[in-house]
């Protein structure tokens, strides 16, 4: 079984591995598509994500779907030859966090493709990988294999939006037009909000946000005054939902935010920590929440993609052989050619 491995920056093999042993309630899963996520570009260029630090060779992936190969023996729910969206994550139902339904805080997590945790969670960056039957949603058949791997960042940005509370009516600035960024954007506008104003540095990422149905673009390099000037126009935004990770978009999304407001942090801020106007967030009563990962919102994600809900068609700008995995991290990392690239097994 080929599986790529991360060794070090810029050092991804294409390996032979053997294949895991399959439990009572195993599923193996062929896998046919990955999309390349932010983190794994971290793990692949610095070596880290955050604080999370690669100590060992990492199968990175965590945004996957594929075909049911084989199933263990207590498996009810898929059968050989199922089309399948697969979770990442496997909480592990007896904790605090567990135990009242918050699974993405669960303290003993096993989350795929991750360094978090020693030994690191290997990811789904490869030929085939043994899960859980419980991370395991079929889809129709007729759907894209990579139409479905978009239901782990689609999670994210469903979760992000549903900590910032209801949208319907609400000016949303969105910062940051990465994928997760562009997803946000269309699951606001399905939602109901009023507007909904991208931003980014980019110009060819503000296009595809354009192209997915935000209301206004800026682009912050070219007009660094316009977002201001847009946000005093209306007393500022309901709700900022920041996907970039940049120090100074979290200081202007505080800057920009409605008196009352929410803003919701779901990109990783630099490890090193960030100044910030947080006098604001006691002045202006501003909700400042995180949104880590994703719960119940993965079904709603494998819903709204097979459904047709939401067409990530748009986002979905390259598709590569697991051979050329070097050059498919290369477009994923340039923003001006790339938004949400994928590896074919
Ligand atoms: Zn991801
Ligand atoms: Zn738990």
């Amino acid at each position: 079984m080929r599986a790529c491995v991360i060794h070090g920056v810029e050092d991804l093999r294409l390996e032979e591995r053997p294949s895991e042993p399959l439990g009572e309630r195993g599923v193996r899963v062929r896998v046919r598509a990955g999309g390349i996520c932010g983190s794994d570009l971290h793990y692949y260029y610095e070596g880290r994500v955050g604080n999370f630090v690669i100590k060992e060779p990492l199968i990175p992936g965590h945004e996957f779907s594929g075909e049911v190969a084989e199933v263990g023996p207590a498996v009810q729910r898929v059968k050989p030859g199922d089309r399948v969206a697969v979770n990442p994550g496997r909480s592990c139902g007896h904790c605090e966090f567990c135990r009242r339904g918050e699974i993405n805080l669960c303290a003993n997590v096993f989350f795929m493709g991750s360094a978090s945790k020693f030994p690191h969670m290997q990811g789904g960056f490869r030929e085939a990988v043994a899960v859980e039957e419980s991370q395991c949603t079929t889809v129709p058949a007729k759907v894209p294999f990579t139409t479905i791997a978009f239901a782990e960042p689609l999670s994210v940005a469903l979760h992000a939006i549903r900590l910032a509370g209801p949208l319907v009516g609400k000016r949303v600035l969105v910062s940051g037009a990465g994928p997760i960024g562009l997803l946000i954007v269309m699951a606001a506008r399905h939602v109901g909000a009023q507007s909904v104003t991208s931003v980014d540095i980019v110009a060819a990422t503000l296009r595809a946000a354009k192209q997915v149905g935000a209301t206004n673009t800026i682009n912050l390099r070219e007009a660094p005054d316009a977002l201001k000037d847009l946000a005093a126009s209306h007393n500022g935004f309901d709700v900022v939902i920041e996907a970039s990770g940049a120090p100074a978009a979290l200081e202007s999304a505080i800057n920009v935010a409605k008196r009352g407001g929410t803003i919701v942090q779901v990109g990783t801020l630099p490890h090193g920590g960030v100044t910030a106007p947080l006098n604001l967030v006691m002045a202006k009563e501003l909700t400042l929440k995180g949104a880590m990962r994703f719960g119940v919102e993965f079904d709603w994600a494998v819903e709204l993609l097979t459904s047709g809900a939401l067409d990530v068609g748009p986002l979905l700008t390259g598709e590569f052989p697991a051979e050329r995995a070097a050059q498919a991290f290369a477009l994923a990392r340039d923003r001006n050619a790339g938004l949400k690239v994928m590896l074919t097994f």
